[in-house]
């Protein structure tokens, strides 16, 4: 929250909870290397960053006001050029060897399991947009074809085409440590473990990733109405290319897409601690109040109006009749995640419709006709 203080204006957050000046939202104790000093460097020109007395944190905070309303400049800006997409530069027989940059556990202990951010330099070879995915192929040899490499796994790419580092230099993944637990013993057990998320999650800068892709048209940013509505509704790793759209609508200055309209995100993962970029979220919810709603399902934590678990349903369910009327004029919805979430989204919508007389085949239809509708699930 942002107060008067005379002729000054200061903040009443501590400094390193503001998202221009901390890496993205981490929480917890991290073992693994990140570096994030572009990042950090050039996310926003702050005048006083370092801070050695109170006199100075008081500047650093009108700085920091002061840059929050400004964005961050990207280049190359030919990045835009393009009419289509780039779609499958790189096949699994001739994938691009890139460098892992940082690798960043995104979630608290708290959470159950573990979620990672890895940033990946391809050095503006494999070019992307924003709801595109990249293909890895972990290295070792496929189990199931013997002296073949393992097959390709894909991921929503969590950063804009501009990367992390806002020079088109790099690409970010969020990752979700597949763990397999015996049903009889409840014990992990290690050799069952996925291989390409854990192959991520475990790597450290400077290690070798052979990328393809990238792929996928099906979740790409509508860009013709700068005024559009989008809502967004992700469970866990599903918020990857969501933060891409909002870090292209709210934290760049990009010439061609000048967003007005609004983003409005719903997110459900577990609990407090398995949030995901929280804090850059909350800070557009600070700055943009106009143009960006968020909304977090906590499902082990919060309670539905039954008193069950709280999942994103439950929040669609509760805003249903602005959702129906947004969607009635236009907005685009997308849904990314894992395939599980279909099935209750699915069923509330069509419980909304049937309350409101209106036929949930028949809107269903008209939305994808519209290419209102973007599903990705995994
Ligand atoms: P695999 O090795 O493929 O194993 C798959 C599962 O089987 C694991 O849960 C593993 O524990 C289990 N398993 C392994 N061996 C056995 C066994 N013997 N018996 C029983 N179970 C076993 N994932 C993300 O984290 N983030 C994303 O942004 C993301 N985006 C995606 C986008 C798309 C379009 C698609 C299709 C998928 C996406 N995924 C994403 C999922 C991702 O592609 C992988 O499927 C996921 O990471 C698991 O791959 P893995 O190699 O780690 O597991």
């Amino acid at each position: 929250m942002a107060r008067a203080l005379g002729a000054q204006i200061s903040l009443s957050v501590p400094v390193g909870s503001d998202s221009c000046i901390r890496t993205p939202a981490s929480k917890g104790h991290n073992n693994l290397s990140f570096h994030h000093t572009s990042w950090v460097s050039t996310s926003l020109e702050l005048k006083g960053r370092t801070i050695r007395s109170k006199y100075q944190y008081k500047v650093l905070c009108m700085s920091v006001q002061e840059a929050r309303k400004s964005k961050v400049a990207v280049n190359p800006i030919e990045l835009e050029d393009a009419k289509e997409p780039p779609l499958n530069l790189y096949k699994p027989k001739e994938p691009y060897t890139a460098t892992i940059v940082s690798v960043e556990r995104l979630v608290g202990p708290k959470a159950p399991g573990e979620t990672c951010h890895i940033v990946i330099d391809h050095g503006g070879n494999v070019p992307y947009w924003e709801g595109q995915s990249y293909g890895i192929i972990p290295p070792g040899e496929n189990p199931k074809k013997p002296g073949a490499p393992h097959n390709v796994r894909l991921y929503s790419i969590a950063s804009t085409r501009y990367g992390d580092s806002f020079d088109g230099k790099t690409a970010s993944l969020c990752v979700r440590r597949a763990v397999y637990y015996d049903p009889e013993t409840g014990k992990e057990d290690s050799s069952k473990n996925g291989i390409c998320s854990n192959f991520l999650c475990d790597s450290k800068p400077g290690d070798k990733v052979k990328l393809t892709g990238p792929s996928g048209k099906i979740m790409l940013l509508p860009e013709d109405d700068p005024n559009a509505t989008h809502i967004m509704i992700a469970t866990g790793t599903g918020i990857a290319p969501f933060r891409g759209y909002l870090r292209r609508m709210f934290m760049e200055s990009v010439p061609k897409y000048k967003f007005g309209g609004l983003a409005w995100l719903f997110l459900g993962v577990a609990n407090t601690d398995s949030l995901l970029y929280d804090d850059e979220f909350t800070s557009y919810l600070q700055d943009f109040p106009g143009n960006f709603r968020y909304d977090r399902a906590l499902s082990r934590e919060q309670r539905n109006k039954s008193g069950g678990k709280m999942y994103v349903q439950d929040k669609i369910e509760e805003y249903s009749d602005e959702i129906f009327k947004l969607l009635d004029e236009g907005a685009h919805i997308y849904f990314c995640g894992l395939k599980g979430m279909m099935p209750g989204i699915q069923n509330t919508l069509k419980r909304v419709a049937e309350q409101r007389g209106e036929s949930w085949e028949e809107k269903l239809s008209q939305l994808r006709k519209n290419k209102q509708w973007h599903v990705e699930v995994y």
